[in-house]
């Protein structure tokens, strides 16, 4: 083995280079000692093999060079040595701010109470939609009231009562992320602040932040935007805000993360994606189970929407480890149980026609479904995929034997990665179906897997009496609620994406709402919306909030 090469890169992905007196520019000779060096890259040449080790450096560091981004650096006349280097490290540039990451230690770590700042983002312009009494009241309740901090709250308004779970809306990680955009923005009005993609779904959040000059640079779904606002169909086109990236502007990676390919770019770029990153440290445990599960030889099925940016964040992370696989539903499992069911003869032409544009890279289906273990998109439901992972399991039992389950199927954990905000939400709303209840009104945007997630438990329970809506706005009257039709499953876009339907099935006197909302939906939107519908019914048979609230105080 030869000696290695080393690369030096800033805190702004800037890597040190020399000039020659050719105008040519070559790998910077740098000193070994001092410094924390971690293996990127290899570089095979005639020469023979030598290791790319790579360290972090501050910006101010005592080095002698010229530091560039690497898109400057192909527009440069560069020496062999270094074009090489360059196309190794390319697959790997995605590495580079997380080096020397240990184990234990994430991206963004949840803030505490104390370490919540909740006045960079709450201010006489976004007060109403994230300041609620009542919710702040509920929640209050539940950290008191430790024995039965699980049961729902009721507020009574007279003519109409609201049964509220115990936990709803904001989940930690979509908190962190709203204080990490609302700080950026304030600390740096003199710069272009962009968000990879939405930095929640939820499009009030969203809207308040742009009216504060944050921009996006695509669509939730991928697509490059420009500037003003329009969806370019290539992202080649240079007037995508991609293109127009500058070392000067700040990215924010959202809580779902980002993709692999999207961190190489903004690196490539030299822009400083670290200190940015607002990745939910509950989707980066995912992350370091799948992780875990390949180095142990097991490939990893993601169980998400692969049009979730979430779930291509997972997808791409789990396949820099090794093979992944994408699997939306139960349906979707038993075709890959057919696949694993089939003989070697039919297994390619099987996995292609129900998995195209869902593996990774180089996946093979002869080989790469002996050993499976199952991570999901943490906002799903968890039933749903604990189902899967049974359904699996019998399949692996029938195919290899029971006592070799675990050798092809991880059954060392509990077997999800669910995160237990949504599972908090998810459960303490299987509480309060349990209750009367002539309505269920579910408050989200309209792409937020969770909230849907917690509408299918209301329409499983109550039917048409459950609604997905996205704010108060949704409510007209008591005969015209405008329910969402979230388009899950569905193999072609629904003919209407909104139906309107009365809020309650039939006439009743003094009804009882259950209301709750999604991990992105504000507090204030829940208050807007018990304000809506109040006003729907006599002035005079409403109960004023403060009655309410000093009621449901006293009742704690
Ligand atoms: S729903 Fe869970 S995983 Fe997603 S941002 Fe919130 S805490 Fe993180």
């Amino acid at each position: 083995m030869m000696d290695p090469i080393r690369l030096l890169f800033n805190s702004s992905n800037h890597l040190l280079v020399t000039s020659s007196d050719d105008g040519s520019y070559t790998l910077a000779q740098v000193e070994p000692e001092g410094r924390n060096w971690h293996v990127l890259s290899e570089l095979q040449s005639a020469k023979g093999r030598q290791s790319i080790l790579c360290a972090l450096v501050s910006e101010e560091c005592d080095v002698t060079g010229e530091w560039h981004t690497i898109d400057r650096l192909k527009d440069l006349t560069l020496s062999g040595d270094l074009r090489q280097v360059l196309q190794a490290i390319d697959e790997q540039l995605y590495r580079i701010p997380y080096l020397g990451m240990g184990e234990n230690e994430y991206i963004y770590r949840f803030r505490t109470t104390k370490e919540r700042n909740r006045s960079v983002y709450i201010d006489g312009q976004s007060e109403a939609l994230y300041q609620s009494a009542l919710c702040l009241a509920i929640k209050e309740a539940r950290r008191t009231k430790e024995k039965s901090s699980g049961e729902p709250a009721v507020l009574d308004f007279g003519a109409v009562s609201y049964v509220i779970p115990s936990h709803f809306g904001f989940c930690l990680g979509v908190q962190n992320a709203i204080e990490r955009a609302y700080e950026t923005v304030a600390q740096h009005p003199n710069r272009r602040v962009f968000m990879l993609s939405e930095l929640i779904h939820n499009p009030f959040v969203n809207e308040d932040l742009l009216a504060r000059g944050l921009r996006y640079l695509q669509t939730d779904k991928g697509l490059p935007l420009r500037a003003d606002g329009s969806i370019a169909t290539s992202a080649d086109d240079p007037t995508t805000l991609w293109n127009q990236l500058t070392e000067e502007d700040i990215v924010i990676i959202p809580a779902f993360g980002a993709t692999n390919e999207d961190k190489a770019r903004l690196i490539r770029r030299g822009l400083s994606i670290r200190e940015n990153d607002a990745t939910c440290m509950l989707v980066e445990k995912v992350w370091k189970a799948a992780r875990r599960y390949a180095q142990e030889g097991y490939t990893v099925l993601i169980h998400g929407k692969s049009e979730h940016e979430e779930t291509k964040a997972t997808f791409s992370n789990s396949s820099s480890h090794g093979p992944a696989l994408m699997l939306r539903n139960m349906e979707h499992a038993r075709r890959l149980a057919e696949v694993i069911q089939a003989e070697t003869s039919e297994k390619k032409a099987l996995f292609e026609a129900s998995f195209a544009g869902l593996y990774s890279k180089g996946f093979d289906p002869l080989k790469d479904l002996e050993r499976i273990a199952v991570v999901n998109q943490t906002t799903l439901l968890r039933n749903e995929t604990l189902t899967i992972i049974e359904y699996l399991r019998d399949v692996i039992a029938c195919k290899y034997g029971e006592s070799e389950v675990a050798e092809h199927l991880w059954s060392k954990g509990k077997g999800d990665t669910l995160c237990y905000a949504t599972q908090v939400n998810q459960d303490a709303l299987h509480k309060a179906v349990e209750q009367s209840i002539d309505a269920a009104l579910v408050v989200g945007g309209k792409n937020s897997s969770n909230t849907y997630q917690l509408y299918r438990v209301c329409s499983e329970r109550f039917g048409e009496a459950a609604h997905y809506i996205q704010s108060e706005d949704n409510l007209r009257s008591l005969d015209s609620v405008r329910h969402y039709i979230f388009p899950y499953n569905l193999t072609a876009a629904p003919a209407t994406v909104e139906e309107d339907r009365p809020l309650f099935k039939q006439v009743v006197d003094k009804p009882r709402i259950l209301l709750t909302g999604g991990a992105s939906c504000p507090d204030g939107i829940i208050q807007q919306v018990i304000h809506r519908i109040n006003s729907f019914f006599p002035s005079d048979q409403i109960r004023p909030v403060q009655e309410i609230l000093a009621a449901f105080r006293s009742d704690t």
